[in-house]
């Protein structure tokens, strides 16, 4: 038992209303002499917390050859252990960009092996200003007065919210993608599940776990997740 594919489908529509949105902005936003830092071979952000929909992360599983689902449940399991150690959120973030490290589908050259099916995470982060802002321990890295003058550059620099270098109505426009894969998964499974990437991504592949989703039996999946070691309230949530 695997997600439909109605169900892969909806993301998959809402994945390139996103690029299309997206790119009206890109366009509109360079025109206008902006400039944008991530391009293929950046990788500054690929060892982030990623945040998604079981819709989402079963389209991934979806695609996934056996040794590609064995690297990324390698990488859930790391995750596992980081959540259930880190003393809170942001030794948990530091930890995870550290050791926990990059994602397993970032290949060799710097680029997304994966790119087509992505999550909206991947798809909504991008940088106003240099790549190098994006990088674990930069900010950590700088003195007080390179902080004051990097927040400076963050008000001046259009498309920020004015807090950190990220392209704030990019990160918006996902927002719509967020509400589908809500809908879609409510229609298919009358429930909702949201966690981490690889976690969800190794559940979704697990014939036992999705057959329980697909009942709309939480407690039957949460017994699947806890079997297979993978449970953990705040990287699988239902509502
Ligand atoms: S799915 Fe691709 S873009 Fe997203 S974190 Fe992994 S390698 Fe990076």
């Amino acid at each position: 038992m695997t997600a439909s594919n109605a169900l892969l489908e909806t993301v998959k529509a809402a994945y390139a209303r996103y690029e299309q949105e997206a790119g009206e902005f890109l366009h509109e936003y360079t025109a206008a002499g902006n400039q944008v830092y991530c391009g293929a071979g950046c990788f500054g952000c690929c060892n982030m917390p990623i945040r998604l929909s079981l819709a989402e992360a079963a389209l991934v599983a979806s695609v996934l050859t056996p040794e590609e689902a064995r690297k990324v449940e390698r990488h859930a399991r790391k995750v596992l252990h980081n959540a259930r150690t880190a003393p809170d959120e942001d030794e948990y973030v530091r930890r995870h960009r550290l050791k926990v490290g990059y994602c397993p589908l970032l290949g060799a050259d710097g680029a997304c092996t994966r790119y087509e099916v992505r999550p909206t995470r991947c798809r909504d982060t991008f940088s106003a200003m240099s790549a190098v802002y994006c990088q674990e321990g930069t900010w950590e890295g700088m003195t007080k007065p390179e902080r004051r003058e990097y927040q400076r550059e963050v008000r001046r620099t259009p498309g920020t919210d004015g807090e950190t270098h990220f392209i704030a109505p990019l990160e918006a426009l996902s927002e719509p993608v967020w509400e589908r894969c809500s809908r879609a998964m409510r229609r298919e499974w009358n429930l909702e599940a949201w966690g981490d990437f690889w976690v969800l991504t190794t559940l979704a592949a697990r014939p036992a776990f999705m057959a329980a989703i697909a009942r709309g039996d939480k407690g039957a999946a949460l017994r699947e997740a806890r079997q297979a070691g993978l449970e953990h309230p705040e990287l699988i949530e239902f509502a």
